[in-house]
């Protein structure tokens, strides 16, 4: 389709004998804002990863991940010329992501230069006042809040204005108040720039205030993609339900807390058919078969049930 800007087919990620994302398609469209559903452990953090080429060592992905056209597996693919200005990949964790030792200016800075953009003060502290803290250019990431840390990453992924950003659970350490602040500040710089979102969340009821577009993975497989309204309103996979009823959607009268039961499999273990089998409660003999995925319009899941 014209409109796709990231294509992932059959798309698998393993470690020596064990398989971490299995067989995964779904499309990335340009302009959207995209979220990557599931609980821990679904696979999506890596998928983000094998996106940017930043797999940890011992890991590989099969299949193909086309972006812009290319084939980000393909043997002779420089990841470099694709990070930054292409893909920029924005982690939950400031702390981490940011370099202790030097200035929030300094490394914005060099992001600017290292993508061939104006790299001026100016450029730098209009960067950081778009993020809210015009402030913040000599200051070190020590000495910055939380939420600020955070403003100053949402500086750092946007300075490149990628093509496409991933936000991976960009919000999970910051309380309710923060994380809407965050998520608003992100999409906008964002929009701004014309820039793409996938956004990674264990969150659906996140995913549906931003997104346009939900996948919802478990076990490694992707299991349930469409527009957010009808993955929301009509899901058509039982883990989508439960997901839903889980988060803060779809509240329990009784006002208890509803987990979903069970464990996903363990990438040491062989998956036939269905990821959800030992933990669905409609789950039948034919569920352990391979299935197809079904398909309606644009919305597909991977269920024998529906
Ligand atoms: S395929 Fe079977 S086990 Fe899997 S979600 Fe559907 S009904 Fe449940």
């Amino acid at each position: 389709m014209e409109n796709v800007l990231l294509s992932v087919r059959n798309m698998s990620i393993h470690r020596g004998k064990e398989e971490i994302v299995r067989s995964s398609s779904f499309s990335v469209y340009k302009g959207a804002i995209t979220a990557l559903s599931g609980e821990s452990g679904s696979g999506k953090s890596m998928t983000a990863l094998a996106f940017a080429g930043l797999l940890p060592q011992g890991f590989s992905a099969s299949g193909s991940i086309v972006f812009e056209g290319q084939d980000l597996l393909s043997s002779d693919m420089d990841m470099g010329n694709i990070r930054g200005r292409g893909i920029m990949l924005m982690l939950q964790s400031a702390a981490e992501a940011l370099n202790p030792v030097y200035t929030i200016g300094h490394q914005i800075k060099t992001v600017l230069r290292i993508n061939g953009l104006e790299c001026s003060d100016e450029a730098v502290l209009g960067l950081l006042s778009d993020a809210g803290i015009a402030d913040a250019f000599d200051k070190y990431p020590y000495e910055l809040s939380g939420g600020m840390r955070q403003r100053a990453l949402a500086a750092f992924a946007m300075a490149p204005e990628p093509r496409l950003l991933i936000a991976d659970e960009i919000t999970s350490s910051l309380d309710d108040e923060n994380a809407h602040m965050i998520m608003d500040l992100v999409m906008q710089m964002a929009m701004a720039r014309e820039s793409s979102v996938l956004m990674i969340t264990h969150d659906l009821a996140l995913a549906s205030q931003y997104a346009s577009r939900i996948i919802v993975m478990h076990g490694g497989q992707t299991v349930e993609e469409g527009d957010a309204y009808d993955v929301i309103h009509s899901p058509k996979h039982p883990y989508t339900e439960l997901l839903l009823r889980s988060s803060e959607l779809v509240q329990d009268q009784s006002g208890k807390l509803f987990s979903i039961k069970g464990h996903m499999p363990r990438p040491c273990d062989e998956v036939i058919g269905c990821s959800f089998a030992s933990r669905c409660p409609y789950c039948i003999e034919d569920c352990s078969r391979p299935m197809d995925i079904r398909f309606s319009g644009s919305h597909s899941w991977r269920c024998i049930r529906a």
